[in-house]
């Protein structure tokens, strides 16, 4: 497994941080994934038993650790049949993420990064604070001025320089952009280099996010049917697919689940693209939505997400507004207390389920606590 430019092929410097190729401009991947069984390492607790998966860290070097991952997944009914739900929202900053930040925020780590800049609907930079405060590393966090409340105060406590941005998501990451190129020559930060600790960007991100394959897997004793995942970048989806086809080339499963990836109507390119072409890019919108998580009009590995749909792997699904707050309220009556991002899933059962083999599995991405009304 090697990191290497998607334009040009070059693989990715052994120094420094650089999240787009230095040369190109290109985005960076690791793909194939390797999964050996008799490497994962039953000592490590949550998603570092797998550590031999992580390519670009230092075998050896300490990990940056809150606990993440080894999340429950807890059968429940839903539309008359049994389905397992993958609990993420129970990981310690409340959601999903923490598979790829911990694996982020080590590598930065590995690298001499003291200070680096993160841009997010919330969940990510929520996340990403936490780390670099367990790392002792500066952290300044890129929102939309709408995003949660409690998304943004969980980001201020953990001592990370919050930095709202008026406008859409798209607008956040401009901004961000323009900081890490021009750094400011006074002030916090100034003399030091600043890294880029982009969730969607850095590849190393994505095995982290394939070790809820690789639980699920050993939950349920073998492949589910079919997994339900809310896709904005679609990270988790891919490093989930990416998962399973490592499994399924390491001989340990028969096939690859299907993979339905969730979005809301209002913001669907993935869900445009894969069904109407790519001719059908203008008719994309980053219209207001409730679930502000999966709310990504460029998706970075938008390639990558509609070959898997090509090659027969899976599909996307839309989900309308006013669908949203019923499936969690649905969600809640089972005990199971999410985010609106987390709940269009319930919808997409409620599309798709008569036609999709059992087992079920469904990711619950980020935790009800983390929503509050405006
Ligand atoms: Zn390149």
């Amino acid at each position: 497994m090697k990191i290497t430019c998607l334009n040009c092929g070059r693989p990715y410097p052994d120094q420094g941080t650089p999240y787009k190729c230095p040369k190109c401009g290109g985005l960076f991947d690791i793909s194939p994934l390797e999964f050996d069984p008799t490497q994962v390492d039953k000592s490590q607790p949550g998603i570092w038993r797998y550590r031999h998966t992580f390519t670009g860290l230092p075998d050896t070097f300490p990990t940056v650790s809150l606990g993440e991952g080894s999340t429950p997944l807890l059968w429940s009914e839903a539309f008359g049949r049994q389905i397992a739900f993958k609990c993420e929202y129970l990981n310690p900053t409340g959601s999903f993420r923490h598979r790829g930040t911990s694996v982020i925020t080590t590598f930065l780590q590995s690298r001499g990064v003291t200070f680096a800049l993160e841009d997010s609907s919330g969940n990510a930079g929520a996340s990403f604070a936490a780390y670099a405060a367990r790392a002792g590393m500066k952290a300044g966090i890129y929102v939309p001025a709408a995003a949660s409340g409690p998304k943004r105060q969980q980001i201020e406590f953990y001592g990370a320089e919050l930095h709202p941005i008026e406008g859409t998501r798209s607008d956040v990451t401009v901004a961000l952009e323009r900081a890490i190129e021009n750094p400011s020559p006074t002030g916090r930060g100034a003399g030091v280099r600043v890294a880029y600790a982009s969730h969607a960007y850095l590849p190393v991100n994505i095995p982290g996010y394939a070790t809820a394959a690789y639980e699920i897997f050993e939950q349920i004793g073998g492949a589910p049917g079919v997994v339900i995942v809310p896709a904005g970048q679609g990270g988790l989806l891919l490093g989930l697919y990416r998962g399973f086809d490592a499994l399924k080339r390491a001989g340990l499963v028969k096939s690859i689940p299907h993979m339905v990836g969730v979005q809301a109507r209002a913001c669907s390119p993935l869900w445009v693209l894969s069904t109407a072409g790519m001719s059908a890019w203008g008719f994309v919108t980053e219209g207001q939505t409730l679930a502000e998580g999966v709310r990504v009009k460029s998706p970075l590995r938008a390639g990558a997400l509609l070959q898997m749909v090509e090659a027969g792997h899976g599909e996307f699904i839309p989900v309308d507004e006013t669908d949203i707050l019923r499936g969690r309220d649905e969600l809640a009556k089972r005990g199971l207390y999410v985010e609106p991002t987390s709940a269009i899933v319930w919808s997409a059962l409620e599309q798709a389920l008569g036609r999709l083999p059992d087992p079920v599995a469904v990711m619950l991405t980020g935790s009800g606590y983390k929503y509050s009304p405006h």
